[in-house]
């Protein structure tokens, strides 16, 4: 089973905005960082203005420990964005973090072919810089 070729892809580069910027500032340093609610300790992403937990607005951003499971997957076979030619197949998928059950974050699964992933797989966050700017969390199997 071939691995995806991901050096040769060119990237859509993420534009952090307000509501993204403490995530995206994070990313960079290599720290993953949720919203965590001040009023019920709910964690979640991706960012929010309120909570999904009670509707609060006094969100600030907290570490988290970047391993969990998968808990979807997809295999992208077709490179309708011709960007991404080079690295089809490949595997995308959700993951929930151990320590912010609920919030699922999504990126892809480097460092294997696609068909390692698995729903339940566990799977821990890596940092690919992109640029100076955005660095994207990704994840690898956790062995
Ligand atoms: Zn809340």
């Amino acid at each position: 089973m071939t691995m995806s070729n991901w050096s040769a892809v060119k990237r859509p580069i993420p534009v952090p905005n307000d509501l993204t910027r403490a995530f995206w500032d994070g990313a960079r340093r290599g720290e993953l960082l949720f919203q965590r609610c001040h009023t019920c300790g709910n964690r979640q992403h991706p960012p929010a203005p309120t909570c999904t937990n009670c509707v609060s607005t006094d969100l600030g951003f907290e570490p988290v420990e970047g391993r969990g499971t998968i808990y979807a997957y997809t295999v992208m076979f077709h490179s309708g964005d011709r960007r991404f030619a080079d690295a089809i197949p490949y595997a995308s998928v959700i993951v929930e973090l151990d320590d912010a059950p609920g919030a699922l974050i999504a990126g892809n699964l480097l460092g294997v072919p696609y068909t390692e992933a698995h729903i339940g797989r566990r799977v821990r966050v890596v940092f690919e810089p992109l640029n100076d700017e955005i660095t994207l969390p990704q994840f690898e199997l956790d062995q």
